[in-house]
C-alpha cells in the first residue's frame, strides 16, 4: 500500500501527488499529516522551507474541507507573493483529480479586481499574503465565518515584517472555534507569543533539535580582508564551476553593485531587491529559476519564499543583520532531501558572530581556505574535461566537417591532441591565475592592520573628474535605451545634454554622471516625478556604499504595490561556463534587461589579474 494511503490520505489525491514525485513521505508529513487529519486540534510546527511542509498541512485540508460548499472554509497566511502563489499552486495540484475545488491566491501588487472577481465566483481555500487580506476584508468583499482552519505558514516571517497587526485584524475576523495551525523555521519569542494567544494546547511537532538547521546544509566560512572580499567571493564561485546559488546582501545598493560587478566580469548574475516592482522580481526570477542565472544576488526581503529546488550554495556576502537570517538564509539551500552549502564570507572581527550563529543553529561551521589560484586552475580543467566527456554531439553537424578536422590532426596522435585542447584552457587560466595573491586574512595579519571597515570598493567604477555620478532607480527593463534615458534626464531636470556625462543603464537601475554644478537640479527636477506609477528616485551614487538596510523592509506589498506593468526583454538561454577563460569567448552573456550583448567582457576579474581581454 501507498505510505500516503496509510497515512490516511485518499486515492484520487495520492495519485496526483504520485504524478509528482512523491513516493515516500518527508518526516514532517508523516509526523503532521496524521494529527492534522483529525480535525480537531491547534498545531505548531517548527520546520525549515524546503521539507515539504506545504503538503504536510495541504493535503489534510484537501480531506476535511467540503468541496460541496463553495464559502471559505480555510485561509492560509504566507509572508511573500512568491510563497502564496507556490502554495496555491502545489493545492491545485494535490487536488488534480478532485472536482469543485477552487483555490484562490490573494497577494499585493497584483490586480485586485481579478482576486475580487475570482473570490466572488466561490472559494473555499484562500492563500494569501496579510496586507491584501485585510484590505478586501475592509472592503467586506469576502466572509470568513464559517472559516474552520487557518494556516499561518512561515509565522517568524511574516511577524519579521511587521505583519502582526494586520495578522490580528484579519483572523479576528475567522470563528473563535477553528483550528490554527502554525509552521515556522525559528521559534522566537514573537512566535511563542502569538501562538499562546491563538491556539488552545496545540500539538506542537519539531523537526529535529530545536532551531537546528537543515542537516542536508554544511556551512563554512572564510575570513578575509575586506578589500579582498569580493575576489574571495569570485574565487570560491571559480573554484565551483558548477555553482547555481543565492548571494545575500544586506543592502539594496551592495546587491546591485555586485551584480553589476559580477555582469562585467562575465559571471551569469543579477540582482533582486525590494526596489523592484513586482514584474522585475519575476522576471528576474524567472530567469534564475531557468537558470538563465547562474548566480542570485539578493537582500532578505526579496529573497523570502523563493522556492528554488537545487540551489546548490547560498553565499553570505554579508552576515544578516539578525542572526536569525541566517537560517532562513541557508535554507535555501539543502531543499527537498538535497545537499547544499551555506559559506558565509567574513572578516576577523566577524568571527564572534559565527560563534553566534553555531549557538542558534546548533552547528558548527568549518574554518574553510580561500583556495589558491593552482587549485582553482586544476579544478576548472577538470570540470572542462569532464564537460568535454559528456557534451552532446550532434553528428549531422559535425559530419561535415569531420574530414577537415582528422586532416588538421593527422601529425597528432590522440594523448598529443588531448593535451593541446586541455592546455587551451589550462594555459589561459594559469596565466590568469599566477599571480593570483593568497586572499585569506590569516596570510595578511602581520601586515599594515586590517581595514575590514572601509567596505569593498574594488567593484566601484570611476567617475570622469568635474562629474558626479548618481543613481536612478529605472534601467533597461524599464524600455529605456541610453538614447532615451538622456531625454529622460534633460526633459525632467531642464539640464542641457552637454552636462550629463557617462550613463551607464542597467537593468532595473541605471548610474549617470552630471556635472558637479548640476547635482542639485537634477535632485530637484526628479523630486516627484512618476514613471508608470512608480517614484523616480535619485541618489548620489557614492552614498549608496551604506544604503539603507531592507531589514525592516515592512509591508512589501504595500510598498510594491499600485506598480503598472512594464515590459522589459524576458529571459534566454543560459550560457554554459567551463571557468573564467570560457566566459571571455563565445557568444556573449546576458545583461539586466535580457537582451543578449555580444561584446565581450573587458572587466578585470581580480585585483591583480589583469584584464581578461588581453589575455587571450
Ligand atoms: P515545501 O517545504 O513544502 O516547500 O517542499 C519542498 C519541496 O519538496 C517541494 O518542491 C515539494 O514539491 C517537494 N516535496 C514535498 N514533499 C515531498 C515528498 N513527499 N516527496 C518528494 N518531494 C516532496
Amino acid at each position: 500500500m501507498n505510505p500516503f494511503s496509510n497515512l490516511g490520505i485518499r486515492h484520487d489525491i495520492v495519485n496526483a501527488i504520485t504524478e509528482l514525485g512523491f513516493e515516500n513521505p518527508t518526516p514532517i508529513q508523516e509526523q503532521a499529516i496524521p494529527v492534522l487529519l483529525s480535525g480537531s486540534n491547534d498545531f505548531v510546527g517548527l520546520a525549515q522551507t524546503g521539507t515539504g511542509k506545504t503538503a504536510a498541512f495541504g493535503l489534510p485540508l484537501l480531506e476535511l474541507l467540503d468541496f460541496e460548499e463553495n464559502y471559505p472554509q480555510a485561509l492560509i497566511l504566507c509572508p511573500t507573493r512568491e510563497l502564496c502563489l507556490q502554495i496555491t499552486n502545489d493545492m491545485n495540484n494535490y487536488a488534480k483529480n478532485m472536482k469543485n475545488v477552487n483555490v484562490v491566491a490573494v497577494y499585493g501588487g497584483a490586480n485586485i479586481s481579478d482576486q475580487l472577481r475570482q473570490i466572488k465566483r466561490g472559494v473555499q481555500i484562500v492563500v494569501a499574503t496579510p496586507g491584501r487580506m485585510l484590505d478586501i476584508i475592509n472592503r467586506k468583499a469576502i466572509n470568513f465565518s464559517q472559516v474552520g482552519f487557518v494556516v499561518l505558514d512561515e509565522a517568524d516571517e511574516m511577524l519579521n515584517m511587521g505583519f502582526q497587526e494586520d495578522i490580528d485584524s484579519i483572523l479576528s475576523t475567522t470563528p473563535e472555534d477553528k483550528k490554527t495551525w502554525l509552521f515556522s523555521a525559528t521559534m522566537p519569542s514573537e512566535v511563542r507569543r502569538i501562538a499562546k494567544k491563538y491556539m488552545t494546547d496545540p500539538f506542537e511537532l519539531t523537526m529535529g533539535t530545536k532551531n537546528t538547521g537543515n542537516v542536508n546544509i554544511e556551512h563554512e566560512y572564510y575570513v578575509v580582508r575586506a578589500r579582498d572580499k569580493y575576489a574571495a567571493f569570485k574565487r570560491i564561485v571559480d573554484f565551483n564551476p558548477e555553482i547555481f546559488g543565492i548571494v545575500f546582501c544586506r543592502t539594496k545598493i551592495e546587491t546591485q553593485e555586485i551584480a553589476e560587478s559580477l555582469i562585467k566580469d562575465g559571471y551569469n548574475a543579477d540582482a533582486l531587491h525590494g526596489d523592484l516592482s513586482q514584474q522585475q522580481r519575476d522576471k528576474v526570477m524567472k530567469r534564475y529559476r531557468d537558470r538563465s542565472l547562474q548566480l542570485l544576488i539578493a537582500t532578505d526581503v526579496a529573497a523570502r519564499g523563493i522556492d528554488v529546488n537545487d540551489v546548490t550554495h547560498v553565499i553570505n556576502y554579508s552576515l544578516p543583520d539578525e542572526l536569525e537570517s541566517y537560517t532562513h538564509r541557508s535554507g535555501r539551500t539543502g531543499r527537498a532531501g538535497k545537499t547544499g552549502i551555506s559559506i558565509a564570507i567574513i572578516n576577523s572581527k566577524e568571527q564572534g558572530k559565527i560563534r553566534q550563529i553555531e549557538r542558534v543553529l546548533g552547528k558548527q561551521f568549518t574554518k574553510a581556505e580561500i583556495p589558491n589560484g593552482f587549485d582553482v586552475c586544476e579544478k576548472q580543467l577538470f570540470a572542462l574535461v569532464h564537460k568535454v566527456h559528456n557534451v552532446e554531439v550532434n553528428q549531422e553537424q559535425i559530419e561535415q566537417y569531420i574530414p577537415r578536422i582528422m586532416e588538421e590532426f593527422k601529425d597528432l596522435d590522440k594523448e598529443e591532441i588531448v593535451k593541446r585542447f586541455a592546455s587551451l584552457e589550462f594555459n589561459r587560466f594559469l596565466e590568469y591565475y599566477s599571480k593570483a595573491p593568497d586572499l585569506n586574512a590569516s596570510a595578511h595579519e602581520e601586515r599594515s592592520g586590517d581595514r575590514s571597515d572601509r567596505g569593498d570598493r574594488s567593484f566601484k567604477s570611476s567617475v570622469s573628474a568635474g562629474y558626479t555620478r548618481l543613481f536612478m532607480n529605472l534601467g533597461s527593463v524599464d524600455d529605456f535605451t541610453r538614447g532615451d534615458m538622456l531625454g529622460f534626464i534633460c526633459n525632467n531636470t531642464k539640464i542641457s545634454g552637454k552636462s550629463i556625462g557617462k550613463i551607464d543603464l542597467k537593468g532595473v537601475f541605471t548610474f549617470f554622471e552630471v556635472e558637479n554644478a548640476f547635482v542639485d537640479q537634477v535632485q530637484q527636477g526628479f523630486k516627484s516625478v512618476d514613471y508608470q506609477g512608480r517614484s523616480v528616485r535619485i541618489e548620489l551614487a557614492g552614498d549608496r556604499e551604506g544604503g539603507s538596510s531592507e531589514r525592516s523592509g515592512g509591508n512589501r506589498e504595500r510598498s510594491s504595490g499600485g506598480y503598472k506593468s512594464r515590459e522589459g526583454g524576458s529571459g534566454g538561454g543560459y550560457r554554459a561556463r567551463t571557468g573564467g577563460g570560457s566566459r571571455e569567448g563565445g557568444g556573449g552573456f546576458r545583461d539586466f534587461s535580457g537582451k543578449r550583448r555580444e561584446e565581450r567582457s573587458s572587466g578585470n576579474r581580480e585585483g591583480g589579474g589583469g584584464d581578461r581581454r588581453r589575455r587571450n
